[in-house]
């Protein structure tokens, strides 16, 4: 691991790009440069939180936090690899204990539905199903699959493939796909009229 080019005690992770050179540094020591430049107070704030999932069982997450010129960060990831994440982004001066209680609630409502069913064929073959015709994901890096991305989904990843054999429930009907930044809210959808609404 890198260590950070400041305080050469905690891993370096991101990269500070000044006028003439760059710094590899820790979140705490970047953190810190970007509050000072940016003349923001970092308030102190739970650097971790627990919360239970749609079945019950607790999941754990890490707050990060960055500052920068358009304001300021928050980001919620769970404990696992291709866990739960979650972020929010507010104003510079906004108060921060509220935003990390906006992240709080956002992860909240996230992991309190579930989204795709799995479950096992008579033959031993695994599947999953899409239960209320969407789901919304987080598109990551598969780096098993030649550019095709991975999706998480209820915590969990699922390849292209896996998403693709999903939609396969649906031939026939068209699809909507549109992407959210990272920190915005995903309205939910109506889902196809003629399975979700009743016809007067
Ligand atoms: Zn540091």
């Amino acid at each position: 691991m890198d260590l950070c080019e400041r305080c050469e005690l905690s891993e370096a992770k991101i990269r500070l790009h000044m006028e003439s050179d760059s710094m590899h540094l820790c979140n705490d020591c970047y953190n810190e440069l970007m509050a000072e430049d940016l003349d923001v107070t970092l308030q102190p704030l739970l650097e971790t939180f627990s919360i239970k999932d749609y079945q019950g069982i607790s999941r754990t997450f890490l707050v990060e936090r960055r500052p920068d010129p358009m304001g300021i960060f928050l980001e919620a990831s769970e404990t696992i690899e291709f866990g739960y994440k979650f972020a929010v982004h507010g104003e510079l001066d906004c108060d921060q204990q509220a935003l990390l209680n906006k992240l709080i609630d956002k992860a909240q409502i996230g992991i309190g539905k579930q989204q795709v069913k799995s479950g096992v064929f008579p033959n031993g073959q695994p599947y999953h199903t899409i239960m209320n015709d969407q789901f919304t994901g987080l598109i990551e890096y598969d780096e098993t699959a030649e550019g095709l991305p991975l999706v998480i989904i209820d915590g969990k990843p699922f390849s292209w493939e896996e998403v693709g054999r999903m939609l396969m429930t649906y031939e026939g009907f068209q699809m909507k796909l549109e992407v959210y930044d990272f920190t915005d809210d995903v309205p939910e959808g109506s889902g196809p009229p003629n399975k979700n609404k009743t016809v007067m």
